[in-house]
């Protein structure tokens, strides 16, 4: 007979895994099922954040961090090292450490919470089934729940004509884990991860090209932000390459038994051959939904393929529930996370809600991106009346010690109310600084409250407090 469990939650990343832990401390026996399989073939519980996606990203993007520092700007502090080499397994070694600490904590923590794991790949039948199909192989194991919460992330979109072969052409999961530096690395995509993994491996020593399709950098951020965040990109050498769509690409053999990439492109200039040592498809991610769905388990999916749900996360069938990156909305871990808690709170009879309009957003290029709310240009599509206050971190004294010139706070205000409507930072620590604004936001403050609260000096945090007192022209260390 199959095991009953009040809630069965398929997908064991950031979405998956908390709406079980929130669910286990609300008394409800809980089973999660999660198929990743770790680098070293075993249970890797945490999804694509933990093993191939924020958490691996940042640990390289810090590791190259400090090595572009010590190449680039600790002259100016007196600071000479001469042979300052890279060895790339050491850093890739580091990486899978801080992958392995996490998804073990995870493990840890579901037992720690009495939470069932099965390794393996759960498919939702009729009246929440649940059957398992091992991933170490054996016989599939049947469950039965009161609730289901399907968690079960996304894959990267891979795009006509680019044969990808998981080692030249190659997704997130292949650029986390180069085994020496590309001489040449050809990027389609010039969104987040383009810029994150792009940003890692040029500060290492790699020519990267940035192939974007959209005439716009960075569409979805502020245009203001945006400009000067392309600017500052192009200064480190990203070789950004806006309005160019990439018509095919292949591997190739080269002189010397070596192998190429070729890729095509087409811009303004007309068509042209570009060769690379390896290429990153990073143009977008989608739900993923195969091997989820028995035709029985009546749960509709959208056009886009994403699983349909309502505001509470509820699908077309009666208990079971969807959350993170294989719904609507942006395809972020903290998103994931905090639908997950709302949706085991709801489960166990509590109100829960989101404010997906206070979901705040962060690129960790270097300087760093961050925003939440609106954007000027969608105000100016609503027709809503606002103020802007803007201050650069050229003229923060913190920034100025730690030589963090470039960048600056940028927050819009409601015209008649003065509520915070958004903020947008490029600059050192954004994702630190945005969480003050997204509380603000959340609290419904106004740009007078951020101004008259005490920021300590000097602090970064004192270019929001500068950017506040502007939106009424009375920013004390700048013009107004
Ligand atoms: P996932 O984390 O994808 O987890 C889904 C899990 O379900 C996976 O383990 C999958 O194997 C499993 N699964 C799928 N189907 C089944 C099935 N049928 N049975 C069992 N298991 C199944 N977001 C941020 O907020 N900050 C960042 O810095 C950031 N950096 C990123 C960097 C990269 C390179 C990438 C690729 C993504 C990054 N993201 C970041 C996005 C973030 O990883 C996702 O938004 C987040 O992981 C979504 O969580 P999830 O739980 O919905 O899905
Ligand atoms: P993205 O949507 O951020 O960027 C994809 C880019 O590819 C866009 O600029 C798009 O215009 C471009 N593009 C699409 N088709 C193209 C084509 N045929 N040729 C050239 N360019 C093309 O997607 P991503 O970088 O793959 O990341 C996927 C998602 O993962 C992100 O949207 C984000 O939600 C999440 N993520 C978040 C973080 C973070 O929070 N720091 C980091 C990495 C990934």
């Amino acid at each position: 007979m199959a095991e009953k469990f009040d809630l069965i939650v398929i997908g064991g990343g950031p979405g998956g895994y908390v709406a079980a832990i929130r669910a286990a401390q609300l008394g409800l026996k809980t089973a999660c099922v999660d198929n990743f399989v770790g680098k070293d073939g075993k249970a890797s519980p945490g999804g694509t954040c933990l093993n191939v996606g924020c958490i691996p990203s940042k640990a390289l993007l810090d590791s190259s961090k400090h090595f572009h520092h010590l190449q680039h700007d600790y002259a100016a502090h007196g600071i000479s090292v001469k042979g300052a080499a890279m060895d790339v397994p050491t850093m890739i070694g580091r990486k899978d450490e801080v992958v392995k600490k996490l998804t073990g904590g995870v493990a840890q923590l579901f037992k720690a919470n009495m939470i069932t794991f099965y390794h393996g790949t759960g498919r939702l039948g009729a009246e929440r089934s649940v059957s398992v199909t091992p991933g170490e192989g054996g016989d599939t194991v049947e469950l039965q729940a009161d609730n289901v919460i399907l968690a079960s992330g996304s894959v990267p979109i891979m795009i006509p004509n680019v044969e990808f072969d998981g080692e030249y052409i190659v997704d997130n999961v292949g650029a986390l884990d180069f085994a020496q530096v590309p001489k040449t690395l050809g990027v389609i995509g010039a969104g987040v991860i383009g810029l994150e993994l792009g940003s890692v491996w040029k500060r290492l020593g790699a020519e990267v090209v940035l192939l974007e399709a959209l005439p716009d950098f960075l569409a979805m951020a502020d245009r203001e932000i945006a400009k000067h965040a392309e600017r500052e990109f192009r200064k480190q050498g990203l070789d950004i390459r806006l309005a160019t769509k990439v018509m095919s690409a292949g591997v190739k053999s080269a002189k010397g038994g070596k192998k190429k990439v070729e890729v095509t492109i087409e811009n303004a200039d007309g068509e042209t051959k570009l060769s690379f040592d390896r290429l990153l498809v990073s143009v977008g991610r989608k739900a993923h939904t195969e091997n989820l769905l028995a035709e029985d388990a009546g749960v509709r999916l959208t056009e886009r393929g994403q699983i349909d749900v309502d505001e509470y996360s509820r699908t077309s069938a009666p208990g079971v529930w969807a959350v993170g990156d294989c719904v609507r909305g942006p395809m972020l871990a903290h998103k994931a996370s905090e639908e997950g808690i709302a949706v085991a709170e709801l489960i166990a009879g509590k109100p829960a809600h989101i404010h997906f309009d206070t979901v705040p957003w962060v690129v960790y290029t270097d300087p760093e991106i961050a925003w939440v709310g609106k954007t000027e240009a969608e105000l100016k599509e609503a027709g809503v009346e606002f103020h802007s206050g803007t201050f650069p971190f050229a003229i923060n004294g913190r920034a100025l010690t730690g030589g963090q010139g470039p960048g600056l706070v940028k927050m819009l205000a409601d015209a008649e109310s003065d509520a915070i409507l958004g903020v947008h930072i490029f600059g050192p620590n954004a994702s630190e600084l945005i969480a003050e604004c997204v509380v603000a936001m959340e609290f419904q403050g106004s740009s007078e409250d951020l101004a008259r609260i005490v920021h300590a000096h000097p602090t970064l945090s004192e270019a929001v407090h500068e950017a506040a007192l502007h939106v009424d022209r009375r920013a004390i260390h700048r013009g107004n």
